[in-house]
């Protein structure tokens, strides 16, 4: 093998790393873009677990003020807006559930169009009066924490479960999680 030879051979081998390393840096670089894609895709809509539990929380702090141990959040674009703890028996008012009470308060202090994609945690699968309203004011996700079958076992339930009210809607477009810190719910009941 003579020199010019030898060099040949590196130039090869110069040129077959080279299309090795694009043909690298080319997967590389479609993996990232497709987890970057992913990342935004799945973050934007989807709120995460974390989230969920974080605003659960303050809802369980209010039901723990409440006349009954309910309480609601209302958060829109990531931030709690206005809450709600059962008030039935301070206010002497039947209707002032967690949920109702946080809704009345959000619409004192903004404009009712405000409501809609919302977001409504509470502590307790809303009633049917309280479903009803969500669907009126058009919340675009509910989370709840115990269901009305769970409640039921501490206390009266109309028997109709959130979802079946939300399928009877058909201008309603609203997600429903349920299950979040039910046992933290579900405890503060005697
Ligand atoms: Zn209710």
């Amino acid at each position: 093998m003579n020199k010019s030879e030898i060099e040949g051979q590196k130039t090869i081998s110069q040129s077959r790393r080279d299309a090795m390393a694009r043909f690298l840096a080319a997967i590389l670089t479609g993996v990232y873009l497709s987890f970057k894609w992913q990342t935004k895709a799945s973050s934007t809509p989807m709120i995460s677990l974390t989230d969920d539990e974080t605003f659960m929380r303050m809802a369980l702090a209010e039901a723990r003020q409440g006349d009954l141990p309910f309480g609601t959040v209302i958060v829109q674009d990531g931030r709690p807006h206005a809450t709600g703890r059962n008030l039935c028996k301070t206010d002497q008012d039947p209707t002032a559930h967690g949920e109702m009470v946080a809704i009345r308060r959000f619409v004192a202090t903004h404009p009712a169009e405000a409501l809609k994609g919302a977001t409504l945690y509470t502590t307790g699968e809303p009633c049917p009066m309280c479903m009803g309203a969500i669907l009126w004011c058009g919340f675009g996700r509910l989370v709840f924490a115990a269901s009305i079958g769970e409640l039921a076992t501490k206390l009266g339930q109309i028997d109709i479960r959130s979802r079946t009210i939300a399928e009877a809607a058909p201008f309603a477009r609203i997600s429903i999680t349920g299950g979040v810190l039910a046992a933290e719910a579900l405890a503060l009941f005697p």
